[in-house]
């Protein structure tokens, strides 16, 4: 090792699924959302003037930001954006995880929190989930330096109620909690509007999911102003650019599609209930999912070996060489026909055994 190696920063990182380089592939893999994005974002696209690449863009995404604003019914200093929900939540660490105690999350969640714990430096505890995949909230009222969970959680798709994030909030006065809603529109209730009352919740959404964009990177943030204000400033400390022109005007347009947004939602949920029977009557066991993606557990035959011979087939599913949810497999809910070209498939390597 060079000695100059004494002084870098190691990181173990975060691997995102599988992104295939092939043409027809079917891609289950990683929640992206099977349907096109609104109209609206594809008209702003085209609309887009080309002259303006060589302009900075606002610094604080003010076009996007109000649109965001409008539609959440909030101020516009209650808004934060990002490129990615990704960008937002790690911001949001820097920002607000920086107590010598341990940030608490679940033991089974999503992948990246200990990654960008580790990053920053930041001690934190995994708290294990009950058996059937819940979040105790009475685990989470002990002393801590902060609190993070999806809701739905991931990978397993379970939606916790509001009653529970509220006295998880309520009983964390002196800590940031976040909830990072990815998968809300999928069924779920937000805890948008406990941000009225607590100043020290963050709610996190995304457009990579409900809204068919995670190719253009925007994620948002809505708390108070002074939470706000505060990730502004560190925003401000790191990177003033991060939202490109491009991105700004489709997201704000697409952003106040409520109907698209609606209407691929619903077909995804119908999907979504059409799933779980097609694979409980294939022997998978699943928590009760309220996102786009159920993680299922085969019966019989180890999920790798599904996994793989999914891969074989061109179907890519997620599967985690891990204890406990390497017993899962996490499947995308994509369209009908993909979903059936799927259940062919498990019929197929099911009878091969
Ligand atoms: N939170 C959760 C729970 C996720 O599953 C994902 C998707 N990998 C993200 C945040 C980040 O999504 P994005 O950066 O595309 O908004």
């Amino acid at each position: 090792m060079s000695d100059w190696e004494n002084n870098v920063r190691k990181a173990v990182p975060y691997i995102p699924g599988e992104q295939p380089k092939s043409t027809g592939v079917i891609k289950l893999n990683t929640n992206e959302n099977p349907y096109p994005p609104s109209p609206a974002a594809t008209a702003a696209l085209e609309a887009f003037n080309t002259d303006e690449m060589r302009l900075y863009p606002a610094p604080d995404a003010s076009q996007l930001v109000d649109a965001i604003a409008e539609t959440y019914g909030v101020k516009s200093s209650q808004v934060f954006v990002g490129v990615g929900s990704d960008d937002v939540i790690a911001m949001a660490f820097m920002t607000f995880f920086n107590s010598d105690r341990p940030v608490l999350f679940p033991d089974i969640t999503y992948s990246f929190y200990d990654v960008w714990a580790d990053i920053y430096r930041i001690p934190y505890e995994q708290i294990p989930l009950t058996e059937d995949f819940r979040i105790r909230p009475e685990d989470y009222i002990r002393p801590n330096g902060g609190i993070i969970f999806p809701n739905p959680n991931a990978p397993t798709g379970v939606l916790e109620s509001v009653e529970t994030i509220k006295k998880i909030v309520e009983s964390n006065p002196s800590s940031v909690v976040i909830i990072d809603e990815a998968y809300i529109d999928f069924g779920g209730t937000s805890v948008l509007p406990l941000t009225e009352k607590y100043d020290n919740l963050l709610v996190v959404q995304t457009f990579s999911k409900s809204r068919s964009m995670a190719g253009m990177r925007i994620g948002y943030a809505i708390g108070s102003e002074k939470l706000i204000k505060y990730m502004n400033d560190v925003k401000f400390s790191v990177n003033s650019y991060t939202m490109n022109r491009v991105t700004i005007a489709c997201g704000a347009a697409a952003v106040r599609d409520r109907t698209c947004l609606e209407q691929t939602c619903a077909k995804i949920i119908t999907t979504r209930e059409a799933a779980k029977k097609e694979l409980a009557q294939r022997g998978f066991t699943f928590p009760d999912s309220m996102s786009n993606f159920i993680f299922a557990r085969p019966r019989n035959i180890p999920a790798k070996t599904v996994f793989e011979k999914l891969r074989l087939r061109n179907i890519f599913v997620r599967h985690w060489d891990k204890p406990v949810i390497g017993d899962y497999l996490r499947i995308t809910i994509g369209t009908d026909e993909e979903m059936q070209a799927l259940y062919r498939a498990l019929d197929e390597i099911l009878q091969e055994g």
